[in-house]
């Protein structure tokens, strides 16, 4: 379902953004996860269109998009949002996170996003502003080391974290819960190169997508 027809009644929404070159189990495991500590039941799920650290995208948005909402008829925990698929510009977190409050002011909403992405979280283009939209839901797999997290991050982790669900729903935004997720050691960079290299089932993707991705001949050596 587009984001126009997004129909949100619970107080709270997950916000859950990536490239999804393809979808994978550890996106959908860990967010699934996340989700069951802070007892939401409902995820807009975002492709991106123009991922302003990527350079490298190879399947088209249309299939990116076609992905994502199959996982979204297989979990009702998941609502697609092709918000950023419909802009001209590159998909700034903080854009897409306005828009979302605008359209729904009395939701607390909740950044899911990888230990692997937030080690850099400072980094990212006005990520003051994206906390004073949100919260964080951070995934950490496990054996993640603190120092793996640029000094910064560290310093706003040691501010801002709670231990627990509870504590962060007594705040509107700024907050960082930090959870362990089951080992789902893959990515979509992995994936891309499996299936490269092999016909056989993969562990890591639905068996929908595997078969979307057959079906549409997505990821071929060339
Ligand atoms: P790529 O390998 O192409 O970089 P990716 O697997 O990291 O892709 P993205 O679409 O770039 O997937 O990631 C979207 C979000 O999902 C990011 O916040 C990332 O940290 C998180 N993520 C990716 N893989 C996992 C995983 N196995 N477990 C938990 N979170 C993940």
């Amino acid at each position: 379902m587009g984001s126009k027809g997004i129909s949100i009644n619970t107080h709270e929404i997950g916000v859950f953004g990536g490239t999804f070159d393809p979808i994978h189990n550890g996106h959908i495991q860990s967010v699934t996860e996340g989700a069951r500590h802070l007892n939401l039941t409902k995820v807009l799920l975002l492709p991106a269109h123009i991922p302003p650290h990527k350079s490298n995208v190879i399947a088209s948005s249309k299939h990116r998009l076609a992905m994502a909402e199959m996982v979204c008829q297989h979990h009702p925990l998941f609502t697609c949002d092709d918000r950023e698929l419909q802009r001209q510009a590159p998909s700034y977190t903080i854009d897409t996170l306005i828009e979302i409050s605008e359209c729904y002011p009395k939701n607390t909403l909740y950044l899911f996003i990888g230990m692997d992405s937030f080690i850099n979280f400072t980094t990212w283009y006005r990520w003051q502003d994206i906390l004073k939209q949100c919260h964080l839901i951070v995934s950490a797999r496990p054996n993640y080391v603190i120092t793996d997290i640029n000094q910064e991050t560290q310093q706003l982790l040691s501010q801002s974290q709670v231990n627990t669900p509870s504590m962060l729903k007594k705040h509107k935004a700024g907050k960082i819960y930090l959870f362990e997720q089951s080992d789902f050691l893959v990515s979509s960079t992995e994936i891309r190169h499996q299936l490269q290299q092999t016909n056989e089932r993969l562990d890591n993707i639905p068996d929908y997508i595997a078969q979307y991705i057959k079906a549409h001949k997505l990821y071929q050596l060339t």
